[in-house]
């Protein structure tokens, strides 16, 4: 296929943005801004996928529009390679993906416990900003 992009995109996407090339995914973790030579700006896309060839995360750079992703990582990349997946590389990117899953369980179990401390310290700030005034102690209301 002559023209054929593996990223393609008008407006930057979001980071967390996926994408599926040739039954391999990556996943957009990082977008910065890039001045082209025409003094246009643009952007520098860094997605991550998994190694074809040994299942690892690794990191790849792209612009807006690029017609190839690296398929491996640093130490797998060879030009010319046939992606093959091989078992183990599979199992270990299971491995990652699972450990990667309990991680955001993890993370999203611990929202009120992460939420009760904000409140706390947001609550410490207010008292900080706002003293509460001295005020006289009540006289104690004569009992009947
Ligand atoms: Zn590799």
């Amino acid at each position: 296929m002559p023209n054929r992009y593996d990223v393609n995109y008008e407006k930057p996407p979001v980071v967390g943005t996926e994408l599926a090339v040739m039954g391999q995914r990556y996943r957009l973790i990082r977008r910065e801004p890039y001045m082209r030579r025409d003094g246009e700006w643009s952007s520098v896309l860094t997605w991550e996928a998994y190694c074809c060839e040994c299942g690892n995360p690794f990191e790849t750079k792209s612009g807006l529009r690029a017609k190839e992703l690296h398929r491996r990582c640093r130490k797998h990349r060879e030009a010319g390679l046939r992606v093959q997946w091989t078992d183990a590389a599979i199992a270990r990117r299971a491995e990652h993906e699972e450990r990667r899953a309990a991680a955001a369980k993890r993370w999203e179990e611990r929202r009120p416990e992460r939420e009760a401390l904000r409140a706390g310290l947001r609550a410490k700030q207010e008292a900080k900003r706002h003293p509460k005034r001295w005020e006289p102690p009540r006289q104690a209301e004569p009992s009947a």
